[in-house]
């Protein structure tokens, strides 16, 4: 893996900054002012994973203001849960739909997820950390199906398979929320699941809500009729 001193780390995003105030910033002064003015209006939001290898922005090429992106272990969509507390990501859902109006919701799973790793090899009770199991245990599932599926396969091709299903169990649980259902029946917002395999460099998009996944080329519209077909 590669290592950095954690010092040299930051000093390089500050002179990173410094670039992207000069190349970009500066340059897109007209924009930002808008952004600024006129505040974000983005038309998708993307549901990724805080992985440093996965960041939507970055593998779309998105600008600012066009995506409005939540990161979490395993970009993982929980249930709805009207009694749960400190809802991070039940929230940033809310504001995406409810505030800005988004018109698309991209799941964004991704290879050699960890949080995905961490499910499929110690379940609910990775002694290694704190939080994370029950967080992703919520994709049960997802590991379910994989031994409904391949159980005699290896353990990563058991996990390969479980990070792909692992995305429609998230864009499942989307429909369990109220006022994303109530809007996707109404043809206002529709729901996609993507996956971002950087061992290959290519960008897949699950054809229905049970798959399977199909490489998006350069130029093809990605499906957009994944709600009609789950709701
Ligand atoms: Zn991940």
């Amino acid at each position: 893996m590669p290592y950095r001193d954690a010092d040299v780390a930051l000093a390089e995003l500050a002179q990173g900054f410094a670039r992207f105030r000069a190349a970009y910033f500066e340059t897109n002064r007209t924009l930002y002012d808008e952004l600024v003015w006129e505040g974000q209006s983005p038309r998708v939001m993307v549901v990724g994973c805080s992985d440093s290898r996965a960041d939507p922005q970055m593998i779309t090429d998105a600008g600012p203001g066009e995506i409005f992106t939540i990161r979490n272990v395993a970009a993982l969509v929980p249930p709805y849960m009207p009694d749960s507390q400190l809802a991070g990501t039940s929230s940033a859902l809310e504001f995406g739909v409810k505030g800005l109006g988004v018109a698309h919701i991209v799941v964004l799973g991704h290879a050699m997820c960890g949080g995905v790793r961490s499910l499929m090899e110690y379940g609910d009770a990775d002694p290694r950390f704190e939080f994370i199991s029950r967080w992703v245990a919520q994709l049960r599932p997802a590991r379910d199906e994989v031994t409904r599926l391949v159980s005699e396969a290896d353990a990563a091709t058991r996990t390969r398979l479980a990070e792909r299903l692992a995305v429609l169990v998230s864009l499942s649980n989307l429909m369990t929320y109220p006022w994303i259902a109530e809007r996707v029946t109404g043809g206002q917002l529709s729901l996609h699941a993507w996956f971002f395999d950087f061992v290959w460099g290519v960008l897949l998009q699950a054809a229905g809500p049970h798959g399977p996944f199909e490489q998006i080329e350069p130029g093809t519209p990605p499906v957009a009729a994944i709600s009609t077909r789950m709701a």
